[in-house]
């Protein structure tokens, strides 16, 4: 079947998304845990230090300095002392002190009191290596202000402490998590891409399907929502793809039935005229009037098929213009005057309100030649069809109402559809093709407009189209 592990496969992506997922995840860990640890343990040393120093600062003077120093120094493990100005220890003091006098290394001092005063803050923070532990420390300072006498000095001192075996323990460590996750996130990916990929494999097979023709196919859900929609979309293309197939057939078999008939006709009467009729001018006439009819048939049923592809791709550009719905009706109806001389039609048109309107005229005329046309082949005994127009600010309305045959509920859906022709029967003697109200609904949406119907059968149907006026600026 498919490759399952192309390149462009959802398995390999994933596993390749997952795989760069760990590794930047083990790079990042790498890179904090063993190459800048040095670095960041002794920045946050050095804050923490910084933080400790600057707390005591602000507490100098009150009664909870001694208290907090103390707490400090025993809890964090750090050297805190008082100094003064030659550095003479001031605290912590024990009762020996007071005969040996503890002060600063003259250096380490020096140090500190340049460094302080080089200082732009009011405290310093700088490492130092201490000479007898052969390792570097932290030193803190700031300057307690006393408010009788000269200052004094906060000296803070801890010792950086190396880190070299627990980095080496931190690289086993990684080592081993560095392997552990990444057979994980291969596991994992390709679990996942399973989960993910198996539905639309599913999908897949059963749009293969609907490719071959089979429209009973069925799109799995349950899995995701979007799978679930693709799915939905499908089911629908599948209904819509399976309505017009049918509609292909049944139009097939209408047309072929009306091409055949007029054509049967032509040659029977086209025999008749070459071995019977040929001298007798009047049989000979009346044969070739019906031929010249029938021909007309053909060529009208040819000229619907025709308009509707024009139509549709005339209507991306309409000529709009200006006009009124009710005279250009008039005129349209003027054309089948014929039906109401000869045949006892009964045409009645009204209107209220404004009927102009902004629009492609030719084209609004050929829909409502279309539903006269319509009520016209479509009606029974009752001949009396009336046309009404309303028209607001915003909409005119248009509806025609015949007293027919009508329509029943089920077929009103698939009227508007192209080559969709009623009833079924290709006995019938008005020859359609099933695009007239296609046309009427595609001009019609075309204008942003909506057209309907309300029928039932036997009492007749009212088609009805609503288009904007589309007047105001
Ligand atoms: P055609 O009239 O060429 O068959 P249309 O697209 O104009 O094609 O109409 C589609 C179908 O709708 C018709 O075959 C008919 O069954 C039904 N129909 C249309 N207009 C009417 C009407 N006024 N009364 C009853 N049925 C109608």
């Amino acid at each position: 079947m498919k490759k399952v592990l192309g390149v462009k496969s959802l398995n390999f992506k994933l596993w390749t998304y997952f795989m760069t997922f760990a590794a930047i995840i083990m790079i990042i860990l790498w890179l904090l845990q063993i190459v800048f640890i040095n670095s960041f343990y002794k920045t946050m040393k050095t804050n923490e230090i910084k933080k400790i120093g600057n707390q005591l600062v602000a507490l100098y003077g009150t009664e909870e300095f001694e208290q907090e120093l103390l707490d400090k120094s025993f809890s964090e493990g750090i050297v805190i002392n008082i100094l003064n100005q030659d550095g003479g220890v001031v605290y912590p003091l024990d009762i020996m002190d007071f005969i040996r006098r503890p002060r600063l290394q003259e250096s380490a001092f020096s140090q500190f009191l340049n460094q302080l005063y080089m200082s732009e803050d009011n405290f310093t923070v700088y490492t130092r290596s201490h000479e007898s532990l052969d390792a570097e420390t932290i030193v803190y300072g700031a300057v307690l202000e006393n408010r009788v006498g000269p200052n004094y000095f906060l000296f803070i001192n801890t010792i950086l402490e190396p880190i070299d075996s627990t980095v080496n323990v931190l690289k086993n460590q990684l080592l081993v998590i560095t392997l552990i996750s990444l057979v994980l996130s291969m596991g994992l990916s390709l679990f996942l891409s399973n989960r993910l990929s198996a539905p639309i494999i599913s999908i897949t097979r059963s749009a293969k399907g609907l490719g071959e023709g089979r429209y009973d196919v069925e799109f799995r859900k349950g899995d995701y929502q979007e799978i679930d929609n693709l799915a939905d979309t499908l089911s629908q293309a599948t209904k819509e793809l399976k309505k017009s197939e049918e509609l292909r057939r049944d139009f097939i078999a209408n047309i072929t039935h009306d091409l055949k008939t007029p054509l049967t006709l032509i040659k029977s009467y086209g025999e008749m005229i070459r071995d019977i009729s040929g001298d007798n001018i009047q049989k000979r006439d009346e044969h070739l009037n019906t031929i010249i009819q029938e021909t007309d048939k053909l060529s009208r049923l040819v000229d619907d098929m025709l308009d509707l592809t024009k139509i549709q791709s005339e209507l991306r550009e309409l000529k709009m213009e200006e006009f009124d719905l009710r005279n250009e009706s008039e005129h349209v109806l003027e054309r089948f005057s014929y039906f109401v001389e000869n045949e006892g039609f009964e045409i009645t048109l009204s209107s209220e309100g404004e009927t102009g309107l902004i629009g492609d005229k030719l084209k609004i005329s050929q829909a409502v030649y279309n539903l006269v046309n319509n009520a016209i082949n479509y009606s029974l005994d009752d001949k009396r069809i009336e046309i009404k127009m309303e028209g607001n600010l915003d909409e005119v309305k248009f509806s025609i109402k015949d007293y027919g045959q009508g329509i029943h509920k089920e077929e009103q859906d698939y009227i508007w559809e192209r080559y969709y022709r009623g009833g079924k029967s290709h006995t019938r003697q008005k020859t359609g093709s099933g695009i007239g109200l296609s046309l009427v609904k595609t001009i019609v949406l075309a204008h942003k407009g909506h057209v309907g119907v309300e029928s039932s059968p036997g009492e007749g149907s009212i088609f009805w189209f609503i288009l904007p006026r589309n007047l105001k600026e």
